[in-house]
């Protein structure tokens, strides 16, 4: 009897705890805590000048840093500011940077919050933990909560029956309706990967209804975005950031970061007192393409395989004119055995469908190469065909460049359409007859790139051009 009397108590105690929880820290035993706090981090030391090749953005933003800084003066005309704006795009491409340098260019108190941290098991937790926040940000008004990854939070309510998740979107709406811009200079930004994700109620006009899209960096962007990462950087006078952004087409500002890190970290390891070409280099590769394997025992056949693998790449890469070879390698580096570094025209804002098909073209070398010298193939072209496969899909779903008509298939269509699936494979069979054609009628060529590429283990675009000049290209049909 003792015992059920004390069990009545302890469920009693919890019971209430968890009721009335609101926004005091949470027990690590009732409920598991957050991973981060929110951090009130007045002034964060963040500014424009620290967020590179985004100037159109800055630009946009720059209203809004006056509208923080000097609200009575809008109020007064009666303008109204939006109460919560969306940067979207991919990861590593500054949203967070660029939120933080908006707070550290006002005056405003920051509040960096990732929608992760409002996800819990408990129902009403999540909503309380916004409730506080939102409390929180409107008592330091002016102030800016920035809601990282907040599909977390704000994904589409009927993707999942989650009723813990509905109650934290809810909340976050409730909260969004319930502050009022006339009188409380609070901007709520919110970044995402996917903004298809997200809630029609949450990009309601009035929530957050300014979209905001940051990109890959472009050429100038990237070079700029070096720029600001080697500013404290001695580096030898050869080094060229122009040079070196045209080698990272496709980074973020994230890898770029972390090139110029890693460039210093192995200045250091090298005992230089300035920053040299080879270290970025090392590290580019690094980045792209992981550590480099000194001791791996790759056993010679498959080195040979490898070796014509990406021979095969760079062949067709250059019979199609697609990209400019900055690099062969049959270094093993992270997972790769072997790599083709490519320096792509970016010139371009539209792509053909000969462009698509040549770059299906350029991934299937590889495999093409195999096949046609070994007579067998490897498991080494796993993330070609998986690329090669994104952009038959692509092209016949939403470029309407395919037999199957123009038009727009959406996403669910995509797995369930025997007509789609057979057309892709239509696209890749077609595309890979004809490298393995082009490949056997330049069989001499491929054979030499090889050779060169053994000796050496790897080729820079100045050595393969050297190879590709001495022997008459024959152009695929
Ligand atoms: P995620 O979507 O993964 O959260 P994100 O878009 O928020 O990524 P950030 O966290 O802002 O990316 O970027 C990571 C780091 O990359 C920054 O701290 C900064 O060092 C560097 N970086 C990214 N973009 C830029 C840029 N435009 N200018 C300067 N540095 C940048």
């Amino acid at each position: 009897m003792a015992w059920v009397l004390i069990l009545l108590i302890v469920f009693a105690v919890s019971f209430f705890y968890l009721m009335f929880y609101d926004d005091k820290e949470l027990s690590p035993v009732a409920v598991p805590a957050p991973k981060n706090k929110e951090k009130d981090q007045n002034k964060p030391p963040t500014t424009f000048k620290d967020v590179a090749g985004l100037d159109e953005v800055i630009e946009e933003l720059q209203d809004l840093v006056d509208y923080m800084n000097n609200a009575q003066k809008y109020r007064a005309l009666g303008a109204k500011f939006p109460k919560g704006i969306i940067f979207y795009g991919p990861p590593g491409t500054g949203k967070t940077l660029l939120a933080s340098a908006l707070a550290g260019e006002t005056k405003a108190s920051f509040y960096p919050v990732s929608g992760s941290e409002f996800v819990e098991k408990y129902v009403g937790v999540g909503a309380s933990r916004i409730r506080a926040l939102f409390q929180k940000a409107r008592k330091s008004a002016p102030s800016v909560i920035f809601i990282d990854e907040i599909d977390a939070v704000g994904s589409r309510r009927n993707i999942d029956n989650n009723s813990e998740k509905d109650q934290t979107l809810n909340q976050l709406l409730v909260e969004m309706d319930g502050f009022n811009s006339n009188e409380e200079t609070v901007i709520v930004i919110g970044a995402t990967n996917r903004l298809d994700l997200l809630d029609e109620a949450l990009l309601r006009p009035g929530r957050f209804d300014r979209h905001i899209y940051i990109g890959h960096p472009n050429l100038r962007a990237r070079e700029e975005i070096l720029r600001v990462h080697t500013k404290n950087k001695p580096l030898e006078p050869n080094v060229d950031l122009k040079e070196l952004a045209s080698r990272t087409y496709g980074m973020t500002g994230a890898h770029l970061a972390s090139i110029a890190n890693e460039a210093a970290i192995l200045a250091v390891r090298r005992n230089k007192k300035h920053i040299g070409n080879e270290e970025f280099d090392e590290a580019i590769e690094r980045v792209i393409a992981g550590i480099e394997k000194k001791n791996a025992d790759i056993i010679e056949r498959e080195k040979l395989m490898v070796a014509y693998h990406e021979a095969g790449h760079a062949l067709i890469s250059s019979l199609l004119k697609v990209n400019s070879i900055g690099k062969i390698s049959i270094k093993p580096r992270g997972q790769a055995l072997g790599y083709v570094l490519n320096l792509p025209n970016e010139d371009n804002f539209l792509e053909t469908k000969t462009q698509l098909l040549n770059r299906i073209k350029v991934l299937l070398g590889g495999r093409a190469a195999e096949e046609l010298i070994f007579k067998d193939v490897s498991s080494g072209a796993q993330n070609d065909l998986k690329e090669a496969t994104q952009i038959a899909l692509t092209m016949i779903t939403s470029y309407g460049m395919s037999d199957i008509g123009k038009r727009v298939y959406d996403n669910q269509c995509i797995n369930d359409n025997e007509n789609i699936n057979r057309e892709a494979n239509k696209i890749i069979d077609e595309c890979y007859k004809e490298t393995i054609a082009a490949l056997q009628e330049n069989k001499d060529l491929l054979e030499e790139i090889v050779k060169k590429l053994l000796e050496k283990d790897s080729l820079n675009g100045f050595e393969i051009e050297e190879i590709i000049k001495d022997f008459r290209m024959v152009t695929a049909s």
